[in-house]
């Protein structure tokens, strides 16, 4: 045995492994117990390739959904781990964001790893959503920042935390309608002057928790678009899909 095993048994019994959800004790670390885990819908295939939505019925998959086509979204490729609606993975999210679980993010990352096998590969650069500084003092941490710089140990990928910056603090996007989420965060963000050079061309993957309107991750990804970035994706461990979105 290792001496890093003898310190995670010694850890396990004196802190035992609790379920990332709802607290019951587990065997093993940064897991969900099986009834929670089972209450979590994750995203796999058929999917949407561009939206990474997933379909309700089988389709080949080169398929596009019809919702993709008709309105562009402003990146070109978006991975979530999981649907965000039931409630376990709204706990889950707000434990991440909300309840100092910073910890969370290295299985959420694993989850988006799988998630998005398929663009991970292409990417040069990983960009976390900022916190404005004000709610970064509140919080302590920014959990989209956390997943980031999980998902590089994992990808092996360069994240750079600090690419995007807040220009100006926002509204909380929770309880506003679509419109007024994308009026909130219109040019709410820049491109840091020190790192402009390094998005020029690059293939960059946005990372936050969740996508409800992609309001939020589109401006960050028309601001990576002005400033000349390449190829660009939004990966997240959970997303809100409406049924409209789910069909070829
Ligand atoms: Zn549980």
């Amino acid at each position: 045995m290792t001496l890093a095993q003898i310190f995670q048994t010694a850890r396990d019994w004196i802190l035992p492994p609790h379920c990332l959800i709802c607290d019951t004790t587990i065997l093993t670390n940064g897991c969900l117990c099986a009834p929670c885990w089972k209450s979590i819908r994750f995203i796999d295939k058929p999917r949407c390739p561009i939206t990474g939505v997933p379909f309700a019925h089988p389709w080949p998959a080169h398929m596009q959904s019809a919702q993709s086509r008709l309105v562009k979204p402003p990146y070109d490729y978006a991975r979530a781990a999981m649907l965000y609606g039931s409630e376990k993975s709204r706990i889950l999210i707000a434990q991440m964001k909300f309840r100092d679980h910073p910890e969370i993010a290295i299985p959420a990352a694993q989850w988006i790893a799988r998630a998005s096998r398929d663009i991970l590969n292409k990417a040069d650069l990983l960009a976390p959503v900022p916190l404005h500084r004000r709610r970064l003092f509140q919080r302590r941490f920014n959990q989209s920042a956390e997943i980031a710089r999980a998902l590089s140990q994992i990808s092996q990928i360069p994240h750079l935390p600090d690419l995007l910056i807040r220009a100006r603090h926002t509204q909380q996007q929770t309880g506003l309608k679509r419109r007024d989420r994308e009026r909130n965060v219109a040019r709410a963000f820049i491109i840091n002057p020190h790192h402009k050079k390094r998005v020029k061309g690059r293939s960059v993957l946005i990372i936050d928790d969740v996508m409800t309107s992609g309001a939020t991750s589109g401006e960050c990804a028309q601001t990576l678009r002005r400033a000349g970035a390449g190829a660009i994706g939004v990966l997240t461990v959970a997303r809100v899909v409406h049924p409209h979105e789910t069909h070829p």
